[in-house]
């Protein structure tokens, strides 16, 4: 029995702090209903200068992303914040791993802040460490896990990336994932890979790039006995998907797309891999959220497309390009609530406790983590080809 079992916390919720799970936020907030919100961000912001480096990922909300000094994707904006080291305080506008990721690679001088700590991930709170260490125990159980190779995708706490760090193990990005696979089943004869946390991302890239099939995979549970798996069935497998999902990206359904279709001809249907299998599949085309802004940009005027990822940001496109047809990939509204926790009276309260000089909520990775998380981290650097964001 290789089973444990953890509570799950309601969002918002709870004091487990090192976890992606829901906290509360300690913040005597501002109210929502000060009209007065956007000028002292503005204020706060100047005050602070260079000292503040304001990072806003693609998925953030209108009101918080017009503040950031750059935006982009998870590792995208950690490196950002690497490359500012006189930059004292960095505001990441993102969710808990992301703020983790940047307190990795940044300078120890460098103190990274999440606006709310209740602003989590739900597809990385799906791998927890206890969970895997009970996956990787019941892999030796079965004799195969000196042929295990274990690969986190960014998405995924800190404890997550040194864990594969500790044991021979990458992390990936949604743009390198195929590389980085390649370069896992490389260093074992016979090499096995198990992919954290995301299973579609897993599943999409083994099939549609490494040629694998569907059988070649199987889903580790960590809520069932032994995972819901026999030993017979890892010893088969090649590729272990964890079974964890993104609640935003595993919601759009083949259905809608063909729905699409049939009302918009001509359209493109752009989705990120984070999708399930059965809609990429039906895809025209299929990549990270770069390149879902990259496709969009660079379309003739007149071009439609219906994209699969974060309704904040395929809003933010149609605006931007209001000369082509974009839709949103899902006939009900749909963000990520976690990342959505950033709004304009948690930044202005953050802004305004620096201005204080209180740092609040301050993200902060224990030295060991740190370390293993930095060697996953470099495998992943070390590749060559492609892009590493995210
Ligand atoms: S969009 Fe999905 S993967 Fe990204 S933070 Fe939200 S739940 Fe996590």
């Amino acid at each position: 029995m290789t089973t444990v079992d953890l509570p799950l916390l309601p969002l918002g919720r709870g004091s487990d702090l090192s976890s992606e799970r829901g906290v509360e936020c300690p913040g005597d907030l501002p109210p929502a209903s000060d009209p007065d919100l956007v000028a002292r961000a503005l204020a706060a912001k100047e005050k602070l200068g260079d000292k503040v480096f304001v990072l806003g990922h693609h998925y953030q909300r209108d009101e918080v992303i017009r503040f950031a000094d750059v935006t982009g994707d998870s590792f995208k904006l950690a490196r950002d914040a690497a490359a500012r080291p006189d930059a004292e305080y960095i505001v990441f506008c993102g969710v808990h791993f992301m703020a983790e990721s940047a307190d990795i690679l940044t300078s120890p001088e460098q103190q990274v802040i999440l606006p709310d700590l209740a602003a989590g991930c739900s597809m990385a709170d799906m791998a927890r460490l206890p969970q895997v260490e009970a996956c990787w125990d019941a892999l030796a159980e079965a004799g195969v896990q000196d042929q295990v190779v274990p690969v986190t995708y960014m998405n995924s706490s800190a404890d997550i990336k040194a864990f594969c760090g500790r044991n021979g193990g990458v992390v990936c990005t949604s743009s390198n994932a195929q590389t980085v696979l390649e370069w896992a089943v490389d260093q074992k004869p016979e090499a096995k890979i198990l992919f954290l946390p995301d299973q579609h991302l897993g599943r999409n890239t083994a099939v549609l790039k490494l040629g694998y099939s569907l059988d070649d995979c199987v889903v580790w549970d960590p809520r069932l006995p032994d995972g819901g798996l026999t030993a017979e069935q890892l010893r088969d497998a090649r590729m272990i998907l964890w079974k964890g999902h993104c609640s935003v990206h595993g919601r759009f359904s083949p259905d809608t797309i063909d729905e699409l279709r049939a009302e918009i001809p001509g359209i493109q249907i752009l989705v990120h891999p984070e999708c399930q299998h059965e809609v990429v599949l039906k895809a025209d085309l299929v990549g990270s959220t770069e390149f879902i802004i990259k496709t969009i940009e660079e379309a003739p005027a007149g071009a439609a497309f219906a994209v699969g990822t974060e309704l904040n940001l395929v809003k933010r496109l149609a605006d931007r390009h209001p000369d082509k047809r974009i839709v949103f990939l899902d006939r009900t509204v749909c963000y990520c609530s976690t990342m959505n926790r950033i709004d304009l009276p948690h930044f202005v309260w953050a802004l305004e406790s620096l201005v204080d000089g209180v740092v609040v909520n301050r993200i902060e990775v224990d030295p060991d983590t740190e370390h293993y998380a930095k060697v996953a981290l470099q495998r992943m650097l070390e590749l060559p080809g492609k892009t590493h964001d995210d």
